[in-house]
């Protein structure tokens, strides 16, 4: 087990781990594989540059300042250096005590206290979502751009990553699986993800009952934190996390399923009264299929993009290519350079949205040269960023969830249609 706490910070009442920082030998294999140091080239934009500023602010050896804060704003928390660490240094409890030091120093900007009273009133989402789509049907949103109501909030990238919104759908406490049950899961419905894509989430139980599983969808769940951790807030996320260890409690689901990786690499990491938090398509590809269940083959190429949380964080990335493999005739293809972060980390395109689309800018690249039918990514953060990329630069690639494409083929297997293959996230 890695060390979390080390040594108080008596200067600033935070507690960092000394001992986790004090494994990196400074050795820079790392580097390469560090986002923002190759695109900078720059030490401060690397996992060992960063690692040393931190623990020189937290033994107070260096001022926190705004210009060390910028550097540490800049990585993605993709952890794709911790994979690769040949010292096994945890660099995600660092990072994690380094937003914390520096939001008790720095404060946290307006959008960010924004987005953590809206994650704390989930259900707020649905009345501001019925609002979003009014705005968006009656241009309303170009006036508030206008105006610079948009940028005040600090939220001008936030309204360019949104697609088309639907309705939310309401949701139910239980959905009763189709012929023999074998096993009960619980749905986490994360928070952007519930808000911009219900259709996902609705697909995900629709496959789920059908393969023979209850779903339970508790209702007081919340957010799964990650947000907080971002903005240094601690507090607000074990606080999420109670809530959604209260909500699971009565659920008596086996697994806890969660479909955006970005949720599952945080729930993942949380004690749940023994119950598992698992992504859907680990749960998924270790389980047969039915004997009356097949997909409807597909003949078609289908590009998979894969999220730094579920590759670094779950490290459970084949499982989306073991499913999509149960599709006959589709052809499938990884996105070059999968290793590298697209840039959709969490709250990243808001925070840091030049950095976000330089990072963006090559996959966008390949996705022309490849012209696939449609690009799949299994995180609601991938897909938003990605999708906002491909409507900028007017490609026509459908970007879609990993579920809903197996959904869809099952269903037309089954009855002849399913959902479209239009793009999801126009
Ligand atoms: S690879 Fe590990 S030990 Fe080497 S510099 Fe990077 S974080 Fe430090
Ligand atoms: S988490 Fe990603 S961006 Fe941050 S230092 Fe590690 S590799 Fe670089």
């Amino acid at each position: 087990m890695p060390a979390t706490v080390q040594q108080p910070l008596p200067h600033l009442q935070i507690d960092f781990p000394f001992a986790e920082a004090d494994r990196c030998v400074l050795c820079g294999l790392c580097l390469p594989h560090c986002p923002t140091y190759r695109l900078t080239e720059d030490e401060n934009e690397s996992p060992r540059g960063r690692i040393s500023l931190l623990r020189a602010m937290a033994s107070a050896n260096l001022p926190v300042t705004r210009e060390a804060g910028a550097h540490l704003s800049r990585c993605l928390g993709c952890r794709a250096c911790e994979r690769v660490c040949p010292s096994g240094v945890h660099y995600g409890i660092i990072l994690d005590a380094g937003r914390s030091l520096l939001a008790s120093r720095l404060g946290t900007s307006r959008r960010e206290r924004l987005l953590l009273v809206l994650m704390r009133h989930l259900d707020w989402l649905r009345p501001l979502t019925a609002i979003a789509r009014v705005a968006q049907r009656f241009g309303v949103r170009k006036l508030l751009r206008s105006l610079g109501v948009m940028r005040w909030f600090g939220l001008q990238q936030a309204e360019a990553l949104l697609p088309e919104l639907k309705p939310m759908p309401p949701w139910q406490t239980l959905y009763p699986a189709e012929g023999r049950q074998r096993e009960r899961v619980a749905l986490f419905l994360g928070c952007v993800a519930r808000a911009v894509d219900g259709e996902t989430l609705q697909a995900a139980i629709r496959l789920l009952t059908r393969l023979g599983h209850d779903v339970v969808v508790p209702a007081p769940q919340g957010c799964c934190g990650a947000l907080y951790r971002e903005a240094g807030d601690q507090d607000g996320a074990a606080m999420m996390a109670a809530q959604n260890r209260s909500a699971f409690a009565e659920s008596g689901a086996q697994t806890i399923l969660t479909l955006a990786s970005g949720c599952g690499a945080v729930l993942a990491g949380q004690d749940f009264a023994g119950t598992p938090a698992v992504d859907i398509h680990a749960f998924l590809a270790e389980r047969d299929m039915p004997a009356d269940c097949s997909f409807e083959p597909l003949r078609q190429t289908v590009a998979v993009q894969d999220p730094c949380s579920l590759r670094n964080g779950l490290r459970t990335e084949q499982a989306v290519y073991r499913l999509l493999e149960r599709i006959p005739e589709l052809q499938i293809t990884a996105l070059p350079e999968n290793a590298i972060c697209c840039g959709g980390a969490g709250s990243y395109p808001l925070r840091e949205p030049d950095f976000a689309q330089r990072l963006r800018a090559p996959k966008l690249a390949a996705l022309a040269q490849l012209k696939p039918d449609v690009l799949v990514s299994a995180n609601i953060g991938c897909l938003l960023h990605l999708a906002a990329g491909i409507r900028e630069q007017q490609l026509t690639i459908p970007v879609l969830h990993p579920v809903m494409l197996l959904e869809r083929q099952l269903r037309r297997a089954e009855t002849g249609s399913g959902l479209s293959a239009a793009n999801r996230f126009r």
